[in-house]
């Protein structure tokens, strides 16, 4: 029997409600391989075991438990007797699948009361493995390591380790709803909250038809990449251009990026209230731009009454790219297209805003009607991760 034994870290220093992590893990692990259902799951220690049935390839098995928080890595492991001689047998014919000239043996014991040391399976299993199939020992920069796990009933041997996603499993920290530009900025923002453990939906504002509708396509493309991590979110699309519009005709120039801004908060916060999220989430950077300044923020923030949750805040641009890069979101996020913030701005827009003034300007405005429309105007759409997994 072939398995996928998950290594948690994190979730192993909980103590009194580990179990409310673990059973997470399991349900996400699920909804994860929902089009090729798993087989039975049993813990043990800091680790999941999972029965990998046949119509789950290698491949596949990897690429998707590389996708669920929680785990910090894990194997595509063989089950064998808890016996030297299957050992020996099992890690050759594991070593025979995977063409390499150098390997290593790494052993694991949890049960002390097996015959043999680690570094005695490892010498044995080495050497079986040198002798047979030829491959020399590299301890430090091996081509292909065995690894061989002897837990409490059966051994497990495994061409390697894989990366997990770490962080805590979706769900454990409750939602949110993620403010997702067609940007750089905010998948990223996105991605280390749901790797904290929060289930997100997603909100964006366009100015469909005054712009093109790339930015709305964007954030779709960006929702669906995200939603590999947690196998379904709600996307909510709000027309913002009547909101502008008002702005536009009644506030300061200089304030209008600070009030769409607000604006922004005040309808995701009502959206928020529908779907149950306890706080919003960001990809605003300190500094990074004029409505990013420290006193900008500070009258964002005053817009709401749930916490603004900013895991960027601290990061600087080049690292935030360099993330966008490894999540796979870069190339989407720089495609051309015209946020609706970018929409009559002008050329200097406060950088300092003031409370007492900002308050002023938006007492021209019927403020909880201007979110009420823009909420019941808005549109949702689901998506599923597997894709199939929707219709099942
Ligand atoms: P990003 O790269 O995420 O677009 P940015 O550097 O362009 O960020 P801003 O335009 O100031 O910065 O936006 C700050 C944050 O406000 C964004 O990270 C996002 O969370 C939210 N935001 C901005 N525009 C939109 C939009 N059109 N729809 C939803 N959220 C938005
Ligand atoms: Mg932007």
């Amino acid at each position: 029997m072939r398995y996928l034994i998950a290594r948690y870290h994190e979730i192993a220093l909980k103590r009194g409600n580990r179990w409310r992590f673990t059973a997470q893990l399991r349900q996400n692990l699920k909804s994860a391989f929902a089009d090729c259902p798993l087989g039975a799951m049993r813990g043990e220690g800091p680790r999941l075991l999972v029965e990998l049935p046949d119509s789950v390839d290698d491949a596949t098995a990897r690429e998707r438990a590389a996708l669920v928080f929680g785990i910090e890595n894990f194997s595509i492991a063989h089950e064998t007797a808890l016996d030297i001689e299957a050992v020996r047998r099992k890690a050759l014919e594991v070593a025979r699948q995977y063409p390499a000239r150098s390997f290593r043996v790494e052993s694991r014991r949890t049960d002390k009361r097996f015959p043999l040391t680690s570094m005695e399976i490892n010498r044995i299993v080495g050497a079986d493995i040198k002798g047979e199939l030829g491959l020399a020992v590299d301890l430090e920069k091996a081509e292909l390591t065995i690894t061989v796990e002897l837990l409490r009933d059966a051994a497990f041997v495994a061409a390697g380790r894989h990366r997990g996603a770490g962080g805590l499993p979706v769900g454990v920290s409750g939602r949110a709803m993620a403010l997702l530009s067609g940007g750089i900025d905010s998948p990223v923002a996105a991605f280390r909250m749901m790797k904290r453990g929060l289930r997100l939906d997603f909100v964006h504002f366009h100015s469909y038809p005054l712009v093109s509708s790339a930015s709305r396509d964007k954030a779709e493309d960006l929702a669906a990449s995200l939603t590999r991590y947690q196998s379904h979110s709600a996307l909510v699309l709000v027309p913002f251009a009547p909101v502008q519009r008002e702005i536009v005709a009644r506030a300061p120039r200089p304030l209008r990026v600070i009030l769409y801004r607000r604006f922004m908060i005040r309808i995701a916060e009502a959206l928020a209230q529908r779907s149950g999220a306890k706080a919003l989430v960001t990809g605003e950077s300190l500094g990074q731009v004029a409505s990013q300044t420290l006193d900008n923020i500070t009258v964002i923030d005053r817009a709401a009454s749930l916490p603004i949750l900013r895991p960027l805040v601290g990061m600087d641009k080049n690292e935030i790219v360099e993330q966008a890069r490894r999540l796979g979101t870069f190339e989407t996020s720089i495609l051309p297209d015209q946020d609706c913030c970018s929409l009559f701005v002008p050329a200097h827009p406060e950088t300092h805003a003031e409370q007492a003034e900002v308050e002023a300007a938006e007492a021209a405005f019927d403020v909880g009607a201007m979110v009420a429309q823009a909420v019941a105007a808005s549109e949702s759409v689901t998506r599923f991760f597997p894709a199939a997994s929707g219709q099942l």
